[in-house]
């Protein structure tokens, strides 16, 4: 027997890059510099340009960049931020964070992005930021959302914390909405060695004040303006990224190739396969299917040595962390059946054409068997 197929291996990023990474990081060591400085703003200039925003701002996670930017524009108690009811909890909770009432509207099951139609009904006049999720790394049509919060006067802010590189209508994702944010957890598609952050926007207030909120509600040392945090993207992590950060396009083009692979060989497998709209370059941090024999069919895979992953087994409003709002099962049909139906296949920018092979040929066989796709 082959040996498994891991869902994602990050130990060979390392090794494409060990020479250039081992030298950032002993630079920093022997730099003695490890909060801020000259290598964390390196990366953020760096990761500013790459995402054609004016600004870029480290903080010290993907949930403290969304918190930030939700105070950084006065979100607080009173206020409504809409969300998707199957985003991963940390959108939700950086809105709860500030004192505001997350909003949940549901997906569109095909994109698995907020379905539109159901934004106005939403909007009440405590709206004050619609905050989309780019689920899996697929973009959300910001054109449209662009075009809802303007007419209502309130902001739009992504959740890019999947979508690093991922394109709309040809445009890196990262300087659409009022402000962007995302994550650097080391599975992401760019990863630190360790949790890191930012936010990417065009607007020098608000980088302003997330930097301020970051670092203890102060721009001039021991001078607090306001109640801040401390949530800062180390030089470590940011002279890692600016290593990696050359290489993420040619990383998702990969992605992007095992992706198409999936999509063509999983035709008449009985499974629902990712819709791509074509103003879409998806990032493809995950490549989900989703099917009502999701748990047979992840069985069948194990059994032959494939990983599998579920993102996310239990929706928000389902976990006993919000079980303050008491909704019950029904509440959002849709998201409770994407949790119920939804399976990741193994995606990464190291994965050979032979495992992304074994994983159809396993699926194939399994439908076959079952009868699924017939
Ligand atoms: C990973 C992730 C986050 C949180 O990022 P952390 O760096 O882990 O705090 C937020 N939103 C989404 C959609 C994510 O995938």
């Amino acid at each position: 027997m082959s040996a498994n197929v891991p869902f994602l291996e990050l130990a060979p990023i390392y090794e494409e890059l060990r020479n250039e990474i081992d030298a950032a990081a002993l630079r920093v060591l022997h730099s003695g510099w490890f909060v801020g400085g000259p290598e964390s703003d390196r990366f953020e200039a760096a990761f500013a340009a790459y995402t054609g925003a004016a600004y870029a701002v480290g903080v010290g996670n993907g949930l403290d960049a969304l918190h930030l930017v939700l105070r950084a524009m006065d979100v607080g108690p009173g206020d409504e931020v809409i969300v998707a009811s199957n985003s991963f909890i940390a959108t939700m909770l950086a809105v709860s964070m500030t004192g505001a009432k997350p909003v949940m509207i549901e997906p569109n099951p095909t994109t698995y992005n907020i379905d539109y139609s159901l934004l106005e009904d939403a909007i009440t006049s405590r709206t004050k930021v619609i905050l989309p999720t780019h689920l899996y790394g697929q973009p959300a049509d910001i054109d449209a959302l662009l075009e809802i919060t303007r007419r209502h006067g309130i902001r739009l802010v992504e959740d890019a914390a999947q979508a690093h590189g991922a394109r709309y209508r040809g445009r890196r994702v990262g300087a659409h909405g009022d402000a962007v944010c995302w994550s650097f957890y080391p599975s992401k598609n760019l990863g630190a060695a360790g949790d890191g952050g930012g936010v990417t926007t065009n607007d020098p207030t608000l980088a302003e004040r997330v930097r301020t909120l970051g670092n203890y509600g102060s721009a001039q040392r021991y001078v607090n303006i306001v109640k801040g945090m401390n949530s800062r993207l180390d030089p470590l992590h940011a002279a890692i990224m600016d290593v990696k950060l050359p290489h993420l396009d040619a990383w998702n083009a990969r992605r992007a190739r095992i992706a198409a692979r999936y999509l063509e060989g999983l035709q008449n497998c009985g499974l629902v396969l990712p819709h791509v709209p074509d103003w879409a370059s998806p990032a493809w941090h995950l490549f989900v299917v989703h099917t009502p024999h999701r748990d047979a069919l992840r069985t069948a895979l194990a059994a032959e040595g494939v990983a599998t992953q579920i993102h996310y087994p239990i929706p928000p409003h389902r976990q006993a962390a919000y079980a303050e709002l008491g909704l019950t099962e029904g509440s959002f049909p849709i998201a409770e059946r994407l949790a119920a139906e939804t399976v990741s296949l193994p995606i990464g920018p190291h994965m050979p054409d032979a495992n992304v092979d074994r994983v159809i040929d396993a699926i194939r066989r399994w439908a076959a068997t079952t009868r699924i796709g017939a």
